[in-house]
Parts: structure tokens; sequence; C-alpha cells
């Protein structure tokens, strides 16, 4: 479903589409049922069409707020952010990247809870918009089995009839709008039953769409490598451990269910004019910080990383690290003094490009080699990345890849002397 977001035809036309086809259902339907005088068992009954048209009502309401709820944003307090080397960036928002946000490449920002971009409603589902996306998709999936009653019931008489004389029954008018109906019915009840599924399991264990394909990624990895951790040599020549990591944030399933609701009053969540929860101010709270439930070494480890992202940019830029620590130090310092530091930061890139393509050559002569895992079979270097069983990336889901995680992610060094320079600029004031 998520592959839809790029094709030209469906962006164009998913709204006022989706708007039709509910009108066919609901109100075709009704037409043909009340004014066929042929169709077995005639009108619906006083109650049927109440119920039936209240849910088409809240459900065109809950439909028109997971269109046009905004999926939220981030807002930082100051110019100046603060500097943490360990948190996620984003290159596009050239900004902090919070926790469970990913920047997505149709609402051009980074979203809160981004759980992926619907082409169905041309927003993201996130943080926000969640609550309207499953209320839009329970009210859609109960009107559905309304009319799948109606319909049934219209089918049980023909049945029942099946002995009459043909020319007493329905005309052939209204058999043709039953069948079409019905179709219609069919395609579109399975695939909103299984968007439906997907959505409430996605809400009770409180994990998105894009962290389970980052789950399923990193349960591949993990069977792949056949260990629960092994190191991967970086650019640079650093370390990184790869370990299994648990999934953080199902923190039991009413927590899960009430955090994305906004409230833990039950009655609440399924009121089609209720709210959503907002993004926190001042850089704290909702949207900003997520509850984990403990079951990692330390907090904050989720995404897992990806070995292979790692891998590769290793092959591409051996050595094509920085030292930030280093360059920062030497912004103070004079020009002969800096120019000395570059040429021996230059020397030590040379050096430690060495050693990695040594260790690269090492590798592809004994596989078995200490106690890294670096030769773990993945997939061929000209790949573009991990796909789940739906062969889906994480652009898929409307993820902006360029502007995801992985050796991309670090605070850049042209941000971090802007912000030391405008501390040195409020420090002088
Ligand atoms: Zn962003
Ligand atoms: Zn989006």
């Amino acid at each position: 479903m998520v592959g839809f977001n790029d094709a030209p035809l469906i962006q164009s036309i998913a709204v006022p589409g989706v708007c039709l086809l509910i009108a066919f259902l609901g109100y075709f339907s009704q037409i043909v049922f009340r004014y066929s005088t042929t169709l077995e068992p005639g009108p619906p009954t006083t109650q049927e069409t109440v119920t039936f048209n209240i849910l088409l009502a809240t459900l065109y309401y809950t439909y028109y707020q997971a269109v046009t709820v905004d999926p939220g944003r981030y807002v930082f307090q100051d110019a100046v952010i603060e500097v943490d080397e360990k948190k996620r960036w984003c290159k596009k928002c050239e900004a902090p990247k919070p926790p469970r946000a990913h920047h997505c490449r149709h609402c051009e920002r980074c979203v809160p809870k981004m759980d992926h971009h619907c082409p169905w409603t041309r927003n993201c589902v996130s943080l926000t918009t969640f609550p309207h996306f499953l209320r839009f998709l329970v009210y859609t999936n109960l009107a559905l089995w309304v009319l799948g009653r109606l319909l049934w019931h219209r089918y049980y008489s023909l049945w029942e009839n099946r002995h009459m004389p043909a020319y007493l029954g329905p005309s052939l008018s209204a058999l043709v709008a039953l069948a079409i109906i019905s179709l219609v019915h069919f395609v579109v009840t399975v695939a909103l039953g299984i968007m439906l599924f997907t959505t409430l399991k996605s809400w009770v264990f409180n994990q998105t769409m894009i962290e389970g394909w980052e789950q399923d990624r990193h349960e591949t990895i993990a069977e792949r490598g056949g260990r629960d951790w092994w190191d991967v040599t970086g650019p640079g020549g650093e370390k990184f451990r790869f370990e299994k990591i648990e999934f953080p944030y199902d923190i039991g399933f009413f927590n899960n269910m009430s955090q994305a609701m906004g409230t833990s009053n039950v009655l609440w969540w399924f009121f089609p004019f209720a709210g959503n929860p907002a993004v926190g101010k001042n850089e704290r709270g909702v949207g900003w910080e997520w509850e984990e439930n403990g079951f990692n070494r330390q907090t904050g480890m989720w995404p897992p990383p990806d070995p292979e992202k790692i891998r590769r940019a290793t092959r591409q830029w051996p050595a094509g690290r920085r030292d930030f620590a280093a360059e920062l130090r030497e912004v103070d310092e004079s020009a002969e003094a800096r120019k000395e530091a570059f040429r021996e930061r230059q020397e030590a890139d040379r050096r430690r490009k060495q050693a990695i393509v040594a260790e690269l050559e090492e590798d592809e002569v004994d596989d078995d080699s200490g106690g890294d895992l670096d030769d773990v079979p993945y997939a061929d270097d000209r790949a573009p990345g991990w796909t789940n069983s739906d062969g889906e990336r994480l652009r898929d889901y409307g993820v902006d890849e360029d502007a995801e995680e992985g050796l991309d992610d670090d605070v850049p060094l042209g941000e971090l002397l802007k912000r030391r320079k405008a501390h040195r600029q409020t420090d002088e004031h």
C-alpha cells in the first residue's frame, strides 16, 4: 500500500477518489436498496438507515481529520541548539532529530513519531494524526460490515426465491447494480480490513510501520550473524558494536494505547470529535522523549544501527571521518598552527586508511579472522540497501533516506562551529 506514494495518478486523485468511493458505496447502495421496487426484502429499516448514515457521517469527519490535521513539527527554542554528538541529526532540517521522528520527504520536515506517509490521506500518520487515522479505519470498517449485512439480506432473499419465475424476481438493472456494489464492497472490505488490522497492531504494540521495518532488518542481520554481538569497523577505523536490541517503546498494552490516543480515558478513544496528542513545548515531553521498557542495557539504543551501511561507508570513504573535537580546538589557533594540525591529521588519515585497506584485504583472505565479524554475509555492496519481505525500503514509507539514520546522522562539523561561534557571541554580550 505504502508504495503508492510515488504513483503520480494516485497522488492527485487520492483524496477525491476516496470521497467518491465512500459516496458510491454509502449512497449509491442506499438509492438502489430504497428505490428498486423489485429487490427483496425492500428498503432498509429505519434503524438500519440511521445506523448506516451515522457511521457514514462519522467516517467522513474522521477522514477529514486524518487528511487535514497537521502531522506535527518540532519547534526549537533557541537559535543555538545544545550540542550533543550522540543525538540523531537531520541534515535537511539542520536540527536534532528526536527519537522516533523521521524526515518525511512528502511533508518535508521531521515528523514526530512518524508511522508512514499515507497515500490515501496524503498526510503522515504520526503522533498527532494517528488517533484520527485509527478512528477513520474503525468507523469505515463498521460501515462496511453494516453494508455487508444489507447486501447479504438481498442475496439471501434471491436464494429463497430461487424457484419463483424469473420475471417476478428483481430487474436486470437492479441485479447489475447489486453485483457492482458487491464487487467494490468486497475489494474495499478486504483492503481496509488489512489496514485496520495492521493499524490496531501498531497501536497495541506501540510500534510504527517504520519501526516494524527496522525491527525486521535488525532481526535478519542478527540471524545472519548468528551471534548476539560483534564489532564492525567504521570509516574512521573506529569500532561499532552490533548487538541485539529489544524494541524499547512497548510499555504494556494499556499504556501503549493511552499514549497513542493522548488519554487513558477509554471512552474518549473512539469519540469521533476527540482530539490528539500535541507535540510538547520547550523541547520537552510528548514527541521529544519516550518512555522505554528498560529491556536494553541503556535507553536511547533504538533504532539499531545497520552494519551494512557502516561497512559500505568504510569501503567508499575509508578514513573519511573527521576528528570534530580536534577541529573545534583548532578554531582558536593561529593560521600556522592550524596548517600544522591539518598536516598531522592528513598523515593520521593516511595511516588509518592504509590500516583499513590492509584489514579489508586480510578479511578477503581469511574469513574467520579474530573476533570481528565484519564478513557476515550481506547483500551486494551495490544493492540499494535492505528491503523487507514485501520488497519495501524506508523510502516507501515516505522517509527521506538522505536525511535518515546511519553515519549521516552525526552532527556536522559546520553546525558545531556555527553553534560554538554563536555561544561565544552570547558570552561576549
Ligand atoms: Zn528533518
Ligand atoms: Zn509525510
